[in-house]
């Protein structure tokens, strides 16, 4: 059944019918009378209409559909009624308001509360501390305020297997996979920057385009075809490295390999043969394996990953902080390169609890004399924090997004040139 609006709710919308469509809506909820009045005038200064409601009980039983562009800021601490009950209610609605949620507690509750409504797919404009910044507040409100990103710490980037084995089975034998690069930036202290490459697999699907791994990968892994794929990737990752550097660019590249790639005990020799047979370092590759898939087989994934350190070539830990043993993996397993979650980095100038655990991370990444990659660097600020806190490379879409091969190449002459 369609939600509805009671009766006093119809009273109000007629007086929200004269204001104009594009504008959002601003609700608040927030037992204290003298918060409440403050933030009422704050949104009225900014041209918006406030609808106020000192319980959550009320909100809940007038407020029955949203329609249009809404904004809700929201107390957590309310008696009856909390916050979160609040944002377990809205996640059960259609084109809930975006949240901006207030909190006189610490910061650590602030921040849950945001992963819980991130996790219930709401959207989050910002999290305020009491006593309030009106400033804050009023940037929280502008039309083009950045929204924070929806994709909650931990989670891997969305899933979903809307393609069919036939036709997964048909690309990885009609090598309908192709590698896009995305550059890794050294932090250089004197000189030009230096940069590296990411590869990441795409299938070039003939009817649907350019599919990205989130859709594919667990379905290749659940059929156990993972080390065809790699095969393709290392192929096709391997000879471009060695046209590149037949052109002259000498491009490290990180590769990703999966649990099952590293329980085969032939992988050190069949990389560093592929390697020989194009003329190239085996220190000129890095394999990135994500921690959580290492837990299986201990003694398999150990012998592999450290003769492949024996024989030159280059490890990464990949998404480092969201597994469930990271500290164990990296006492057991020969990393030679930490790489930070972009969960946790992309957070770092808004989140004090997400740069404690990037600093964390750069610490012992150090100790461990390995060294510490930031990925899901998405601006200049991160970027700029992230070298003063002493970590060496950065990825993510403000150094590049992941391009095609011929595109990388443009890109790298454009930014050795400058
Ligand atoms: P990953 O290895 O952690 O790769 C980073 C992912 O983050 C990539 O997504 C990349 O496009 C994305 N990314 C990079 N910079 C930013 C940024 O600034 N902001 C945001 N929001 N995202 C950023 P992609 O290409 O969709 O790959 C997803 C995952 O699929 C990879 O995560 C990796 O685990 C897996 N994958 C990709 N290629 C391969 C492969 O050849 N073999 C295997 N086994 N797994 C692969
Ligand atoms: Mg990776
Ligand atoms: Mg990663």
């Amino acid at each position: 059944m369609r939600p509805r609006h009671t009766a006093a709710w119809c009273k109000m919308s007629s007086e929200m019918a004269t204001m104009p469509l594009s504008k959002p809506r601003v609700y608040l909820i927030d037992d204290e009378p003298d918060i409440l009045k403050i933030l009422r005038d704050v949104v009225e200064l900014t041209g918006l209409e406030a609808y106020c409601f000192s319980q959550a009980a009320d909100f809940i039983n007038e407020v029955q559909c949203f329609e249009g562009e809404n904004i809700l800021i929201l107390d957590l601490q309310m008696p009856r009624i909390d916050g979160i009950e609040v944002i377990r209610h809205l996640a059960k609605m259609e084109n809930s308001p975006e949240l901006i949620l207030m909190s006189g507690q610490d910061h650590a509750v602030l921040s849950g509360a945001e992963n819980l409504a991130v996790a219930h797919a709401l959207v989050v404009r910002g999290t305020l501390e009491k006593p309030l910044s009106i400033a804050r507040l009023r940037n929280m409100l502008e039309p083009q305020a950045s929204i924070r990103s929806s994709k909650p710490i931990g989670d891997p980037i969305g899933l979903g297997h809307d393609v069919s084995v036939e036709e997964l089975r048909e690309a990885l034998d009609f090598d309908q996979f192709v590698l896009h690069y995305q550059p890794k930036e050294e932090f250089a202290l004197k000189g030009a920057s230096k940069y590296s490459a990411e590869c990441l697999v795409r299938w070039q699907h003939p009817a649907q385009g350019l599919i990205y791994p989130s859709r594919f990968i667990e379905l290749i892994e659940k059929q156990g075809w993972m080390p065809d794929l790699t095969t393709i990737v290392f192929k096709q990752a391997i000879s471009q490295q060695r046209q590149w550097q037949k052109e002259g660019l000498q491009i490290d590249l990180s590769i990703n390999v999966s649990a099952s790639d590293i329980t085969s005990l032939i992988l050190p020799e069949t990389i560093s043969r592929l390697l020989a047979d194009n003329e190239l370092d085996t220190t000129t590759i890095t394999l990135e394996v994500t921690e959580t898939e290492l837990m299986g087989e201990l003694t398999t994934s150990l012998d592999v990953l450290t003769r492949l350190r024996l024989k030159g070539v280059l490890l990464s830990i990949d998404d480092f902080g969201t597994g469930y043993s990271s500290l164990l993996q990296l006492y057991r397993m020969p990393f030679s390169e930490l790489k930070i979650d972009q969960s946790f980095v992309s957070k770092i100038v808004v989140d004090m609890e997400a740069l404690a655990i990037v600093k964390a991370c750069i610490v012992l990444g150090q100790q461990f004399n390995m060294r510490v990659v930031a990925e899901g660097v998405e601006d200049l600020a991160t970027k700029e924090l992230l070298a003063e806190l002493g970590c060496q490379a950065a990825q993510g879409y403000y150094v590049a997004k992941p391009m095609p091969c011929e595109d990388f190449s443009a890109w790298l002459a454009s930014q050795l040139k400058s």
